[in-house]
């Protein structure tokens, strides 16, 4: 394909992704030309610190403090925001939009409190909206779902989308920490932020999760709507006795269509050990999909960092820059299905119990007897340890979420029961 023109780029942030960005369109630059007949080029960077030298292949007066500036710009003509955080991302990409120039974002956060609207908005200017870094860094997500596997109806999206806590748990798995000095080890390598809250408490898992699940179904589904759970109760026993079990324990971020409703939740689980997931170590992220005709589907790879996250960025970067030169126009697809979210009293699944009991004749009948007369029939039960420390692992049948949250509260109610443990969920089980 011949140069024919050229294509000027904004970038509203120049951060661990921006100067990634910045690199990979310098360094790439003869070879994004051959694909896209269009030279791109970077005319405006807005920053906090324009004065900051930071080592990217750019001229020092592209940068400026005065994000709208880098909007307005008659001379750019899509823009990339890479700041962030709710506002002003969302209101400079409304102002792009205003503008008639196409956007791509790596905001995870904006595209799972925000997406339809903004959606929304990009169809009627007209122009691009893209978000393929805003889920799974480097790993493509976004275009297989909505485009490659578009003709196929996909059913359940499972995945680990947080390096973090993925690399906390295995190094709690494979080294018998707890979850305090895993995570200051991480903190330590940089897997984790000093204020690892929106990783640990699985906000961040539940955004990507948000953006799968309305993917996958073409639903409105926002962060809020994802049930949430953390790794912060996760202990060292519970990885042990799901080891015994043969299984490992993983934050798994979950989106399922089930009888026309939605269900998206984010929360620790136990996982068979031969099931693809649980191999996925350290701080890489993976999303198996599961199709009614593509059957079962794994990406996997670096769901972070700034060079493989830029990746994506410059990937749609590259389609925006075709579209523009065929005069068509990119995907500002508008979620349209209306489906209910089923909510996670509604689930139904294989738990995991663990509590601390009284070490005395009839215990077990009594704790027995509130999982009977809740409907919640046990699968396995197994006692650890005698007198003050005896601890009663129970592992049920598929049961409904409700009915073993009523079961829970009774055994909080027996004398003999002095503590629930740990409640996890087992998946990919029967
Ligand atoms: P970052 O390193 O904190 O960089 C943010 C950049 O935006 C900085 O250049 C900062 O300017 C600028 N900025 C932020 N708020 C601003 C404001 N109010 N006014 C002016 N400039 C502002 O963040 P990042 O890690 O590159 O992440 C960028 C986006 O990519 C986020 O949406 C993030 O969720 C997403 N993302 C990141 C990763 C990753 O691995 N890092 C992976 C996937 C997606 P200064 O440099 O002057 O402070």
């Amino acid at each position: 394909m011949g140069v024919t023109r050229t294509l000027g780029v904004g970038m509203l942030g120049c951060g661990t992704v921006g100067a990634s960005v910045a690199r990979l369109l310098h360094d790439g630059a003869p070879s994004i030309a051959r694909r896209t007949g269009a030279t791109l080029e970077v005319r405006r960077v807005g920053v906090r610190d324009p004065g900051r030298d930071r080592s990217v292949p750019l001229p020092p007066d592209a940068f400026t403090a005065d994000l709208r500036s880098v909007v307005a710009d008659p001379s750019v003509d899509v823009v990339l925001e890479l700041l962030g955080g709710i506002e002003p991302a969302r209101a400079l990409i409304r102002a792009a939009f205003d503008a008639g120039k196409h956007v791509v974002t790596a905001n995870k956060e904006l595209v799972a409190t925000h997406g339809r609207e903004l959606l929304e908005a990009a169809a009627a200017a007209g122009v691009a909206l893209r978000f393929e870094a805003a889920v799974g860094g480097g790993i493509p997500l976004v275009h297989p779902l909505r485009e490659s596997l578009a003709g196929d109806r996909i059913t359940r999206v499972i995945g680990i989308v947080n390096g973090t806590t993925n690399y906390v748990l295995t190094r709690m798995t494979e080294e018998g920490l707890s979850f305090d000095d895993a995570l200051t080890e991480a903190q330590a390598l940089g897997f984790a932020e000093r204020d690892p809250t929106d990783d640990v408490e699985g906000h961040d898992a539940a955004a990507k999760c948000a953006i799968l699940a309305a993917l996958a179904f073409d639903v409105a589904i926002a962060a809020p709507d994802v049930y949430r759970e953390g790794i912060t109760g996760v202990r060292p026993e519970d990885i042990e006795f799901a080891a015994r079990l043969d299984h490992v324990v993983k934050l798994l971020a979950v989106a399922e269509l089930a009888d026309g409703e939605v269900a998206a939740r984010v929360h620790p689980a136990m996982l068979p050990r031969e099931h693809p997931l649980a191999s996925v170590r350290d701080s890489f992220n993976a999303v198996f999909v599961e199709g009614e005709h593509a059957g079962q589907l794994m990406f996997f790879g670096r769901g972070a960092g700034g060079a493989p996250t830029a990746t994506a960025v410059v990937g749609d970067l590259i389609d925006v820059a075709r579209d523009i030169a065929r005069g068509a126009r990119g995907p500002a697809v508008v979620p349209v299905a209306d489906r209910p979210i089923r909510p996670i009293e509604a689930m139904q699944g294989q738990y995991y119990v663990c509590l601390h009991v009284a070490d005395r004749p009839g215990v077990l009948a009594q704790v027995a007897g509130a999982f009977g007369s809740n409907d919640v029939s046990i699968k396995s039960v197994w006692q650890e340890g005698t007198g003050e420390e005896a601890l009663l692992v129970l592992i049920t049948h598929r049961a409904n979420e409700g009915d073993l949250r009523r079961t829970m509260d009774d055994l909080r109610g027996l004398d003999a029961v002095t503590e629930v443990r740990s409640v996890m969920r087992v998946e990919g089980g029967e």
